[in-house]
């Protein structure tokens, strides 16, 4: 019986699922759902008392098939072995799926960065920096924002590497600040994508827009965003949670404001401009059309799903979905847009950040959303065509036949050595 709580077991079970319809041999298999390496450090680091604590840190690098690995960096106390191979595993797919020339990898430190100074955290980045240093390179492993790291960490990496390198080399980390060598558009992308993903949803299933309420889990960079671009296409915020609960409002919540309230107190719960507070797991359950999952993996289980009365549910968390709540889905009239689809406007900006960087020519915030919208739509077509054609079981499996199709090419181009 799969452990239904372990990422890996569930990113390996999505792909296999997909990789049976393809008729691939259990080799292939094997290879599809196996990282190539994952690196193991523990850092020692001064705290500001001058005590000395050591942390665990990983990098995964999945498959470089189609290009270099590439991936976000996680800071938080779950970050394990098991979560960084899963997450790397899912880039590989993500970056397959929305048809950029990357592999996958991902990386993590285990524990809270809410705890530690500024001072410290800068520290224990650049520790972090110099371990991953000997694997990484800008044709080879490129690192990149995700939960809890930002412009300012990437700006740390990307200045450890260069100084130890003694070079410059802005397209070693993507995610920087616009001064370091960032994207214009790149921190609203993941957000991006999700919108975009949900207006197509929309369009497929012949539902309006503007007649669509949504609830949003996790309001930090991708659901704050997700809900201030939808709430611009007209949708209803009806509500939205973070780690201190939900909150509702018939009538629409201002996703501005709500997180303008979350910038002063760090917390939606308490926000004046709702009708109830509710908790986490009454958010995802509630009568809503669209539910956008946009915190950490394992949101909804197999018990959570059955009682999941959304039409649509837009992953813009990773994993978000358990492979057991994806069974129940799968019976049911519920249409999923995977993650490794619906939040791939992050690395999709974070490749065109990486082209920006090599080209030293940089573009406007409407070339790169208009290049990110022609990706995503173009990728939610496919993903219905191979829906149809395939006749699979759902949207995210049509979607890895899409992505594992892509990889099986490059593979075959090259061939396996020695
Ligand atoms: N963390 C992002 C993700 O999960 C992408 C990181 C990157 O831009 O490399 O897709």
């Amino acid at each position: 019986m799969p452990d239904e709580t372990n990422p890996f077991e569930n990113f390996q079970t999505q792909v296999k699922t997909a990789a049976e319809r393809l008729e691939l041999d259990d080799g292939v298999i094997e290879y599809l759902t196996t990282p190539e390496r994952v690196l193991e450090t523990n850092l020692t680091v001064e705290l500001d008392d001058g005590s000395l604590e050591t942390f665990e840190a990983y990098r995964s690098q999945f498959n470089d098939a189609r290009g270099p690995y590439k991936g976000g960096i996680r800071y938080h106390p779950w970050v394990t072995r098991e979560e960084v191979k899963a997450l790397s595993g899912w880039m590989v797919y993500k970056c397959a799926a929305i048809n950029i020339p990357y592999g996958g990898g991902k990386g993590g430190i285990s524990f809270d960065p809410g705890e530690y100074s500024e001072t410290e955290l800068e520290r224990i980045t650049r520790a972090y920096a110099e371990a991953i240093r000997p694997i990484i390179g800008v044709d080879r492993d490129i690192p990149g924002p995700d939960v809890n790291t930002g412009q300012r960490e990437m700006n740390w990496l990307k200045d450890t590497y260069e100084t130890l390198e003694n070079t410059g080399a802005p397209g070693i980390v993507t995610g920087k600040g616009l001064e370091s060598g960032g994207s214009e558009g790149r921190v609203e992308a993941t957000g991006r994508s999700v919108m975009l993903t949900a207006r197509e949803a929309c369009e497929y299933l012949d539902r309006d827009i503007e007649d669509t309420s949504v609830a949003v889990q996790g309001y930090g960079n991708a659901g704050s965003i997700a809900a201030r671009l939808l709430d611009d296409l007209g949708a209803r915020i009806v509500a939205v949670s973070d780690s201190s609960g939900a909150i509702y409002n018939s009538d629409g919540l201002d996703p501005r404001d709500v997180l303008d309230f979350k910038s002063e107190t760090g917390q939606v719960a308490g926000y004046s401009g709702a009708d109830e507070e509710l908790s986490g797991e009454e958010l995802l359950t509630m009568d809503v059309d669209l539910l956008i999952p946009a915190a950490l993996e394992n949101a909804i289980d197999r018990r959570l799903a059955e009682d999941v009365s959304a039409e649509v549910i837009v992953e813009a968390a990773n994993g978000p979905l358990t492979t057991g709540a994806d069974e129940v889905f799968a019976d049911s009239e519920t249409v999923i847009v995977p993650d490794i689809l619906a939040n791939a406007g992050g690395v999709t900006v974070s490749y065109f950040e990486w082209v920006q960087n090599r080209q030293q020519f940089y573009w406007s915030e409407e070339k790169v959303n208009s290049e990110l919208e022609v990706l995503v739509v173009d990728a939610f077509a496919e993903m219905v065509d191979a829906y149809e054609s395939h006749d699979a079981a759902t949207h995210r499996e049509a979607m890895y036949l899409v992505a594992i199709e892509r990889v099986m090419k490059a593979v075959e181009g090259g061939g396996f050595w020695p």
